[in-house]
């Protein structure tokens, strides 16, 4: 649908499509699809280098079910109703004045987090940690379960044809895996180990073995969680913790050395506490679940192994590269994706969601067209 000035007239065809609603957060656990006036007014503004994208899927996160179940994520609270959602793919329907890498019709995925260009942090290549950075669905910035949003150019990605909308919705997760690998700086070879079979431990083996390693040990509780993670290379081990000794396993298939690379991705104080047992001398661990309280670490194990720590906030300039890789096939996302649901479902989902099924990895939520 056009205006005369040729433009696609995007208020018409949202009208048009009956999908001027957003998912709405209202408060811990009372979650509502409906209008949300205030967020249709700010998205009338779009400056020079934005462009207005037309969502078309959404990944459900865990923190945004968490928001849902608890109200809060350490200091972010959820004070008055927020939008959700932050993975996010669609197609854009306009772009500003000053917009030269994107045009109408462009399918995309955004990356959710918009650093202040100037602050220190950003000027350092670390606009990750910048403290204004204002991230989708994190209090008080609203999230992308609606129809249109605003997003800068700068931080929006076209998709090649051959990465569809749902796998370009799950380049935002896989983002913190490619960031997980690179502070590890996987060497071809390499053996490591990921704690966690949830959707950004898996999405950490993948890019582990894009990014070179020999065999990821994949370790969890959840037998149908393993099974995804066997089941999306030759090169992965699952490991059942309640049954098998990881520590021992790993001991056994490396003659004593240990892996050189342990991902901590269960956000698990127990899981963080051992995480050095299974670290090879002068290996790497990278920490990457949430631990939203103090854990306690067992600095005796990580020196005597000389070992490297890195931490992980998020993620920074691997957007392109994700999209790279889904495009050529190193990474194939698609198992990960286990159920979809529509718009106009969007609590129920929510509530299986918060009910975490073993045999889920990450739903995503379609937006009517
Ligand atoms: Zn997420």
């Amino acid at each position: 649908m056009r205006s005369r000035s040729g433009a696609i007239d995007w208020r018409a065809q949202k009208r048009k499509a009956g999908l001027m609603k957003s998912l709405v957060l209202e408060r811990k656990d009372a979650l509502s699809l409906r209008d949300f006036p205030e967020i249709s007014r700010a998205e009338e503004a779009l400056g020079p280098r934005d462009v207005r994208v037309k969502l078309h899927t959404v990944g459900i996160c865990g923190s945004d079910v968490h928001y849902y179940t608890h109200g809060r994520i350490g200091p972010f609270v959820v004070n008055a109703p927020m939008i959700l959602g932050h993975e996010a793919s669609g197609t854009v329907i306009e772009v500003g004045a000053e917009v030269t890498t994107l045009k109408e019709g462009d399918r995309v995925c955004m990356e959710p987090g918009i650093p202040d260009p100037n602050s220190r942090a950003t000027r350092l290549g670390m606009y990750n940690v910048d403290p204004a950075v204002r991230f989708w669905a994190t209090p008080p910035v609203h999230g992308i379960l609606r129809p249109t949003c605003v997003h800068p150019e700068a931080f929006t990605y076209k998709l090649p044809d051959n990465v569809s909308f749902a796998e370009a919705a799950m380049v935002e997760p896989l983002a913190v895996g490619v960031h997980a690998a690179t502070k590890a700086r996987v060497k071809p070879g390499d053996v490591a180990v990921v704690m966690g079979a949830g959707p950004i431990g898996l999405v950490t083996a993948l890019s582990a073995l894009a990014a070179g390693c020999a065999r990821v040990y994949v370790s969890d509780l959840s037998d149908a969680k393993l099974e995804i993670a066997a089941s999306l290379s030759q090169a992965i081990t699952p490991v059942n913790i309640r049954s098998e000794n990881l520590v021992e396993t790993v001991q056994r298939e490396t003659d004593g050395w240990g892996a050189d690379i342990v991902f901590e991705a269960t956000g698990s104080p127990q899981a963080a506490a051992q995480v050095f047992e299974p670290l090879a001398p002068g290996g790497c661990v990278v920490m990457i679940g949430g631990q939203p309280d103090p854990i306690s670490y067992d600095a005796g194990a990580a020196m005597v192994r000389e070992a490297r720590v890195e931490n992980i906030f998020r993620y920074a300039h691997v957007f392109p590269r994700c999209v790279g890789m889904l495009a050529s096939g190193a990474i194939d996302v698609k198992p990960l994706i286990t159920r979809t649901f529509s718009f106009d479902d969007s609590v129920h989902a929510f509530e299986v969601a918060a009910s975490a099924p073993a045999g889920d990895v990450k739903m995503q939520i379609e937006l009517p067209q």
